[in-house]
């Protein structure tokens, strides 16, 4: 059977070799064309041009872009590359691409290398197949691609890949990159004039992202034995292993050594790559582990996870694992997130979310503090939209993960500077403004050292220089929420400018009518700070009194994506366009009921051709067994074959109940599929198929207790997850 072939597979594989090639420090960004290449290989004028576009975001004209694409070429062939790409990241997650090579003939015998600033910049791409939520409909099939200088080039295998941004030819996006690069820019511009409330000197804002990644190994040849690894990315039945994670034993154990093989490959391969991979270790679950990198600017970030994931792709098979970036890829133990380290950094290197000595700097940091909890609050629904999936509502409001409800942990010693600024005056005295300056505001990094306290269960977090979002799926394009968080603190700090700036006008001093709008910020904002357990009950009580919303499923989550206080912040920040925001939804919702649909047909598939007729050869087995007793105890077999009998009856009594609901899935299913609006479809896939997928599989899992180990078809949790 194909299980016990895989078992003694996986059992007898080693680690594959990996070589060191040379100090990590040397390999690191070989193959990036990044400024020091540039500035090696590009003339002055083009490298000026190129550093132009990267920091002011100015326009690269034609001539220059020739030659930088001919510098950029001959540097991509040096590193061995044939072809070239222009890479981006389709609405659908993941990255796309589609090679051209080089080489061009010229004459009958002569061929050319070539590629000009035409091919760099812009590319036409047949948009027709990346889903657009009616935007084909209403205008051209066709897109194009246009080169993101702020993102370097890298050689990946025999392709040179080109950063660029995926937009319909009537100017709307139809990827994850476009919105993202148009939040951090307003982000930029509104940080920029807050921050220059604390220092002239400041001239750009710069959002850091450091996105650490969970996921699972799993043995190949195990998981080709489960179709639903294989095909939806989890397991959509399996009885839990008797040892699961409950002993803690493998959360920063050691890492086993086919693993660390895959680990030290990998990292060979990110650093080449200009990936910063820094830190490696087991995760809670068994064969669960975690990456993170050092952090970067967020665009780049964004960017270099999408690689990154691919590269895990890549270099685990060649190590002879599938690796699985589900959200919930095992029920029972922990699933995979991918915390989303923020912060904001000024051109003058200040790390705008970290407290300061000085009280001056330290009332900077309550500034742009405040005003991120208050972004939080006015639009949790939105950060909430940002993370939702079909995947990751597995995860999402499942016990171990972060709740639905999104809320924000600041600790304890900044809960008490948030208390004491809450309830000053807005008149105090000069002695009773230097007590607030010096023993509240001031002493912020003092009290700061002793924090210990960190609340694993909130999924927004104050991390000591920078908030840490996490309930981001694990295989989520980090861009998306990213663009969001972005988009609301711009519009925040924008009006905290204005609240600020009319009181100024109105005769009040700058670090009074500072202190003033943060005070109201502060009470506004009071309902999304939580400090309790995010997993408990109560809370879930508690943030319904409080009036915050708790999207459990993603049709109701995305919803609010299309509200009228969206499409108005998207609007005037720039971001995205109503139009944008409509595809956007009908995509999302798309893109969610393919993944249920899928899902049902293979739980449906298999329970009716694994797990049903393996139970039935079972029982069979039993009848045997039963009507030979009979055969020897004639009249009284019945109280000798008891426990057979019995189990004669609840196999039947399961199977019944598979196929009956798997029938009614089909119809379910049929029926949403008949509905002709998008959101009614989804809908339907949410409240009237998903629900069969827990009854198929309790009886299913309860079958695979009683039969036979030796018949079972399915690789069971305890081989994939102890392998
Ligand atoms: P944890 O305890 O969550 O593992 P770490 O200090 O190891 O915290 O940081 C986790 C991630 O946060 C890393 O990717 C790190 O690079 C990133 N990070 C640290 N500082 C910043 C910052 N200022 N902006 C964005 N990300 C940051
Ligand atoms: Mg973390």
């Amino acid at each position: 059977m194909l299980r016990f072939t895989a078992l003694t597979t996986a059992q007898n594989r080693k680690p594959v070799a990996v070589p060191e090639n040379g100090k990590r420090s040397e390999l690191f960004a070989q193959n990036v064309f990044n400024e020091e290449a540039m500035r090696q290989l590009m003339t002055r004028d083009a490298f000026a041009a190129v550093m132009n576009a990267i920091h002011n975001g100015t326009k690269i004209d034609r001539r220059v872009a020739d030659q930088v694409a001919t510098a950029m070429r001959d540097w991509a062939i040096s590193k061995g590359a044939t072809h070239y790409t222009h890479w981006f990241q389709p609405l659908t997650g993941g990255t796309a691409e589609k090679h051209d090579a080089f080489f061009e003939p010229v004459t009958r015998d002569r061929a050319i290398e070539r590629f000009g600033g035409g091919q760099l910049v812009q590319q036409e791409s047949d948009a027709s197949s990346f889903p657009n939520g009616g935007i084909r409909n209403t205008f051209e099939a066709r897109g194009y691609t246009a080169w993101d200088p702020s993102s370097p080039p890298f050689v990946y295998g025999t392709v040179l890949c080109i950063p660029t941004i995926f937009i319909a030819y009537t100017g709307e996006a139809l990827d994850n990159k476009t919105p993202l690069l148009k939040a951090l820019s307003a982000l930029d511009q509104a940080a920029t004039e807050v921050a220059r409330y604390f220092d002239k000197n400041v001239s750009k804002v710069t959002t850091t992202l450091g996105c650490e990644q969970e996921y699972f190994l799993i043995d190949k040849a195990l998981a080709n034995t489960r179709p639903d690894l294989m095909i939806t990315g989890r397991t959509l039945l399996g009885h839990q292993a008797a040892k699961g994670q409950q002993l803690d034993d493998h959360y920063l154990g050691a890492i086993p050594s086919r693993v660390l093989a895959f680990m030290r490959d990998l990292e060979q391969e990110c650093l080449l790559l200009g990936i910063p991979v820094k830190t490696r270790h087991n995760e809670v679950a068994p064969n669960q582990f975690e990456l993170a990198p050092i952090f970067e600017e967020a665009n780049l970030a964004v960017d270099q996870n999408s690689l990154l994931m691919d590269v895990m792709r890549k270099v685990a098979e060649r190590h002879d694992f599938v690796i699985l970036f589900h959200e919930k890829p095992f029920a029972g133990v922990n699933g995979s997130g991918k915390h989303n380290n923020w912060s904001l950094v000024t051109d003058t290197g200040v790390n705008l979310l970290a407290p300061s000595k000085t009280p001056i700097k330290n009332l900077q940091f309550l500034t742009f503090f405040i005003c991120t909890i208050k972004a939080v609050y006015e639009y949790e629904p939105l950060l909430r939209a940002s993370v939702a999936s079909a995947t990751n509502d597995y995860r999402l409001g499942a016990n171990e993960a972060p709740p639905a409800i999104v809320s924000v942990f600041i600790g304890e010693q900044l809960t008490q500077v948030l208390d004491a600024l809450e309830v000053s005056s807005d008149n105090l005295s000069p002695e009773e403004k230097t007590e607030l300056k010096l023993n509240v505001v001031g002493k912020i990094p003092d009290l700061f050292l002793d924090t210990t306290d960190r609340n694993r269960t909130s999924p927004f977090a104050f991390t000591g220089n920078k908030f840490e979002f996490r309930a981001v799926g694990s295989k989520a394009n980090c861009g998306k929420p990213t663009m969001v968080l972005s988009t609301i603190v711009a519009q925040q700090l924008t009006e905290f400018k204005k609240a600020v700036d009319a009181l100024i006008e109105g005769g009040k001093k700058k670090e009074d009518a500072i202190f003033k709008v943060l005070r109201r910020y502060i009470k506004e904002s009071k309902k999304i700070r939580f400090e309790g357990d995010g997993y408990s009950k109560e809370w879930e009580e508690e943030a319904a009194r409080r009036g915050l919303s708790n999207h459990k499923t993603t049709p109701e989550a995305l919803k609010e994506n299309i509200s009228e206080k969206a499409v108005a912040l998207f609007e005037s920040t720039g971001v995205l366009s109503k139009v944008e925001l409509l595809a956007r939804y009908e995509i999302g919702l798309e893109e969610y009921v393919k993944t249920v649909q899928i899902e049902s047909r293979v739980l449906g598939d298999i329970a009716r051709n694994h797990v049903v007729p393996t139970a039935v050869r079972y029982q069979n087995t039993l009848i045997e067994n039963v009507k030979g007793l009979k055969e020897i105890f004639g009249d009284s077999y019945q109280e000798v074959a008891a426990e057979q009998l019995e189990l004669i009856r609840h196999i039947s009594e399961h199977i019944k109940v598979i196929h009956s609901q798997v029938e009614a899935m089909v119809e379910a299913r049929k029926h949403a599929n008949h509905l002709p609006d998008f959101e009614a479809k989804a809908n339907a896939y949410c409240n009237k198929v998903k629900p069969f997928f827990e009854i198929i599989r309790y009886h299913c899992d309860k079958l695979e207790l009683m039969v036979d180990d030796e018949l079972w078809t399915l690789t069971k949790y305890r081989e994939l997850l102890f392998n």
